[in-house]
């Protein structure tokens, strides 16, 4: 569903990522870890061509993302995307901002895409709130909505980087629930994250990345009990 082929990229002379090959079946869910300026985030940027690549290739679902343009819209549609930070539309209802998408990319009528965005508010757990702004939610309930309002573009892949690294503690389990549902339902994701117990219990695969290379790619329980290479235990060592 995701393939990266020998993906090179720079930020100036800072070589971010290093001859990336990665190649995620349908379906699998994919957590990557890594000390900070790794590159995970530049690496999920570049899935859906936020951030441009100096060379190699990158498809989803087989179908090579063109640099720009209308095609590159509709490719990007397949990718949907969750942040750290919400990124909401501060003055558009909650149910607005899950629409927004459709209705504009899509050219969903209106009637159709609220259809379709009060059952993704139902499966998040937060249709009541659908006319709120999103000040009026807590951290946890507006990242359960940005991850429905992913959705609601009927994505292929997921790309999660640190989604409940801004949220307050007693809110990281509700978002990690909907991400969990969401991997047994059989959503292909790749998910930045310091969540080791989310990362243990619902990934079929373990990315450690340090330096802008893919240094460990393991399954998880191989990966935390017997971590391979010296960066990977140094790495454990100090987060857990
Ligand atoms: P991570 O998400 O693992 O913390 P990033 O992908 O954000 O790492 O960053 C990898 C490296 O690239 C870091 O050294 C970071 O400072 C640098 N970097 C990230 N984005 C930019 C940018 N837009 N311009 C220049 N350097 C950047
Ligand atoms: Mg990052």
């Amino acid at each position: 569903m995701i393939g990266m082929y020998d993906v090179q990229k720079h930020f100036g002379d800072l070589h971010v990522l290093k001859d990336i090959n990665l190649q995620v079946p349908s379906g699998q869910v994919v957590v990557v870890l890594g000390p900070s300026g790794s590159g995970k985030s530049t690496l999920c940027r570049t899935i859906n061509r936020l951030e441009p690549i100096d060379s190699g290739r990158i498809e989803i679902d087989g179908v090579e993302l063109p640099a720009e343009g209308k095609a590159l819209a509709r490719l990007r549609a397949d990718v949907g995307m969750v942040f750290q930070s919400f990124n909401l539309f501060a003055h558009k209802t909650i149910l607005d901002n899950v629409t927004l998408g459709p209705i504009k990319v899509k050219g969903m009528r209106k009637a159709e895409a609220d259809k379709l965005g009060m059952q993704l508010l139902e499966r998040v757990g937060i249709a009541s709130q659908r006319d709120k702004l999103p000040a009026q939610l807590s951290g946890g309930q507006q990242q359960r909505v940005a991850i429905a309002r992913a959705l609601a573009m009927q994505p292929k892949v997921m790309l999660f980087d640190e989604p409940t690294s801004a949220l307050d503690p007693e809110m990281v389990q509700e978002v990690l629930d909907v991400m969990t549902s969401l991997a047994k339902e059989g959503m292909t994701m790749l998910v930045v994250t310091h969540e080791m117990g989310f990362a243990r219990r619902a990934a079929d695969r373990v990315l450690f990345m340090s330096d802008g290379e893919i240094v460990e790619d393991a399954e998880p329980d191989a990966f935390f009990d017997n971590p391979q290479s010296n960066r990977a235990k140094d790495f454990l060592g100090k987060i857990l």
